[in-house]
């Protein structure tokens, strides 16, 4: 299959909602990272998305819809959750209902909940409103790869397995969405992302992070992967210890192969003399360069050394823990 990687037009938006028709594998642009989409109601084309992803079978997908569908044929929405869908919607934050058992089961991997999420990129908004149903879609990926940020990033591990990149440009918010547990009283976040902690408590008066109980069946089973790999040698550093890491650099250096470090801007800025991957000053500039320096870094480096940013809460909460995943690192707390 020839891979095509189109701007989005009125004749890529028609061919890909042939393509979402006729059960294939569209990739479309989202202001947090590529999607790998499929028509959420054909079984056929969601199990696709798992096949070619790597993707395991008990790992559910969020579904896509525009900002003008009518979400409650799909999903019970408490009426709680309506403020965070006025507040943040469009935007980075997928929201877990309980479901109606429209779409295909293989979207919740048999869970009886589903998760909605309205993205705010206009290319987006245009594909969806195009095919005008719920596409199921994860991040753009080989399982376990870091996330897509941009169009050649996904061709880089779909070439040739899928008919068509919707081209959107750069992924500017660089991680995925914010993933909330909408089924109860309280929100719950499942993963953290840019649309933070702090921002729903303030809108809703509670939210908290979901923390799996040792032995428990986990709520949102991508938890439980490792993600976000690069494909070359690892290794971290805290924060406190760019000293350790610098014995690490001039180690490999001393073997004949070729360190990057990934840090922040201030650390960068004191070690002018080596190879550096800078991941910048604020919480959203290290989001939006995070995936795209570790893809950067595979090609670069024989071993790419992450030194641990100094800022916590908000955004960093979503930062680190794909930093922590992406080393091989524990994130539990
Ligand atoms: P990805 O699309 O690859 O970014 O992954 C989607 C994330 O959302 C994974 O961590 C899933 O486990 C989580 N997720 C998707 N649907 C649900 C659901 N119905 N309940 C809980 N978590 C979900
Ligand atoms: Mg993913």
């Amino acid at each position: 299959m020839i891979t095509q990687i189109l701007p989005v037009t009125s004749r890529s938006l028609a061919y890909a909602k042939e393509l979402i028709e006729a059960g294939e594998v569209v990739a479309f642009h989202t202001e947090t990272v590529y999607g790998l989409g499929a028509d959420a109601c054909n079984d056929a084309a969601v199990k696709k998305i798992f096949a070619l992803k790597g993707r395991p079978a008990d790992n559910p997908l969020i579904a896509h819809v525009h900002s003008g569908y009518d979400i409650s044929g799909l999903v019970e929405t408490p009426a709680w959750t309506a403020r965070l869908r006025e507040k943040f919607l469009p935007g980075p934050l997928t929201m877990v209902y309980p479901s109606r058992g429209v779409v295909s089961p293989s979207v919740s991997c048999g869970l009886p909940t589903l998760s909605l999420r309205v993205p705010s990129s206009p290319t987006a908004q245009a594909f969806l409103r195009a095919v005008d149903r719920p596409i199921a879609a994860p991040s753009a990926n080989r399982s376990k790869h870091v996330s897509p940020v941009t169009a050649q990033h996904v061709y880089d591990d779909f070439a040739g397995d899928i008919p068509l990149i919707l081209d959107g440009g750069a992924s500017q918010g660089g991680i995925e969405s914010t993933v909330l547990d909408c089924t109860g009283t309280v929100p719950l976040i499942l993963r953290a992302g840019l649309v933070t902690r702090e921002m729903i408590a303030a809108e809703v008066g509670a939210c908290e992070y979901y923390h799996m109980q040792a032995g428990e069946k986990p709520k949102s089973p991508g938890m439980a992967y490792k993600h976000y790999a690069p494909s070359c040698l690892t290794a971290f550093f805290a924060a406190d210890d760019a000293a350790g890491a610098v014995r690490c650099y001039n180690a490999e250096k001393g073997r004949g192969g070729t360190p990057v470090l990934l840090c922040e801007h201030a650390v960068a800025l004191a070690h002018a003399d080596c190879r550096v991957l800078d991941l910048g000053n604020t919480p959203e500039e290290m989001a939006s360069n995070l995936y795209a320096h570790l893809r950067t870094g595979e090609h670069m480096a024989t071993l790419l050394i992450g030194i641990e940013p100094a800022a916590r809460g908000g955004v960093m909460d979503g930062v680190r823990n794909r930093l922590l995943r992406a080393f091989g690192q524990d994130t539990r707390e």
